[in-house]
């Protein structure tokens, strides 16, 4: 018997017809023996999701306000689903502890768990499976971070004797008994943790897309879907942006080499996005595997003749920014220039104060600040095997106008950066998804 771990996400579990949906799914195929389910989420554009709820129920009770308003709704929302599903399991004690528990001044995150906990009891309930409470098998060390090592060990004995289970998502417990939850999105780290404890054969991550798309669907209409990325790949494309699983999910799985795939619970069918440790050479249509960007970067571009043969002048650069506590995000270089790519956020009115310092320590013919940056990453692994590539995307943004300020490939070679004004953000992208993905194909 194979086995598979299937993490539900919270519009995956808003209401009783999605939890009708998930119990198909699992029963579509036994080797999906380990379920993690999120908290519900929002049923419609109006809705609120259980976890902020909580977090509400949370704050007014430390107001000293009554919490009966907040707390009968999310109530409301779990009665209603285990009357519609006509569960067995009576969830008004667990209620009424959580809510005693809530009132007697539990902790956020104990109180934020309660989502996730309460929909474990009731899909184990559903499926007729054993429910293992997350604070058991998930383990955090006494300053609240997670414990890879000790919660490997714990969980892989407790799944070996137990054949099919629901773990609930997004916490796990200190070492003094403390529910401590994962920062927001978290069911998707917990969901990792499981298939590396049950050595899965993969890790199946239910959600209501129908796996990646290669680019923001804002900038393109219906863009195509990625079948299958490496991690490599993955990771360049949410830190550019483009938002999938939480970062933190990731290394549990790859670490065991075990596959992701991203499948949407209101298209069963469609095979959705495979991520793999390594995917081989680009297959399809197109050598692209995606493209992300972020707006609101800064570039400080600083030249100096002789650059390339003075010693200590790239440290000294560095030194400055680190003496203001300011990362820089990239420093593509050249013979005699050198530019620090540095997100705002970062920046705030730093900028004036970095400049005089660079010019000071530094004595570089010229610096010049370049605001409001777009950064825009082209992923592919064909991008370094088919020649012309480079080409490709630089003749695209050419004919479409676009000013390339700034390019920066990775040694990696399966990235290209460029650097275009955050008007022409838009522009750009569109002009190199066209370049790369023909309609016709
Ligand atoms: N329910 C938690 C949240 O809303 C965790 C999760 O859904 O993954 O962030």
């Amino acid at each position: 018997m194979g086995a598979k771990v299937a993490k539900f996400g919270g519009s995956s579990l808003a209401a009783t017809d999605q939890f009708q949906k998930v119990r198909a799914i699992i029963e579509a195929d036994p080797d999906r023996r380990y379920v993690v389910p999120s908290a519900p989420g929002k049923r419609d554009d109006n809705d609120q999701k259980i976890t902020d709820l909580l977090y509400l129920c949370r704050s007014t009770a430390a107001q000293g306000v009554s919490i009966d308003e907040v707390f009968s709704r999310i109530a409301t929302r779990y009665l209603d689903i285990a009357a519609q599903l006509g569960l067995s399991i009576d969830l008004q004690p667990h209620l009424d502890t959580v809510r005693a528990a809530i009132e007697a001044g539990a902790s956020d995150d104990y109180t934020a768990s309660r989502g996730e906990y309460l929909n474990g009891l009731i899909m184990a309930d559903l499926l007729g499976v054993e429910f293992i409470d997350a604070a058991d098998v998930v383990r955090f060390d006494d300053r609240g971070r997670f414990d890879a090592d000790r919660t490997q060990s714990i969980i892989s004995r407790r799944l070996a004797q137990s054949d099919r289970a629901v773990i609930p998502g997004f916490y796990g417990s200190m070492p003094n008994g403390d529910i401590k939850t994962f920062s927001r999105g978290g069911s998707d780290v917990t969901g990792a943790i499981v298939a590396r404890g049950a050595a899965a054969d993969v890790y199946e991550n239910w959600t209501d897309v129908s796996g990646l798309l290669m680019t923001d669907p804002r900038i393109i209409d219906n863009p195509r879907s990625i079948e299958t990325l490496t991690y490599g790949e993955l990771r360049e494309l949410a830190y550019m942006g483009a938002s999938v699983l939480h970062d933190e999910a990731v290394f549990p799985v790859r670490e065991a080499g075990i596959p992701v795939n991203i499948r949407n619970t209101n298209q069963p069918e469609h095979p959705g996005t495979m991520i793999v440790a390594d995917a081989g050479p680009a297959t399809g249509a197109t050598p692209l595997t995606g493209i992300a960007g972020r707006k609101d970067f800064t570039v400080i571009a600083i030249e100096k003749a002789l650059m390339n043969a003075e010693l200590g002048f790239g440290r000294r650069v560095l030194d400055v920014l680190e003496q203001h506590h300011v990362s820089f995000e990239h420093m593509p270089s050249s013979i005699d220039t050198l530019s620090v790519v540095i997100a705002d956020a970062q920046l705030n009115d730093k900028l004036d104060t970095l400049v005089d310092q660079i010019h000071a320590d530094c004595k570089p013919d010229s610096v010049h600040v370049h605001p409001n940056m777009a950064l825009i990453a082209t992923v592919g692994r064909g991008l370094a095997s088919h020649p012309g590539m480079a080409a490709r995307l630089f003749t695209a943004l050419g004919d479409a106008n676009v000013n390339v300020r700034m390019i920066d490939q990775g040694s990696s070679e399966q990235n290209i950066i460029v650097g275009v004004e955050a008007d022409e953000f838009e522009n750009a992208i569109r002009a190199i998804y066209h370049a790369f993905v023909n309609a016709n194909d």
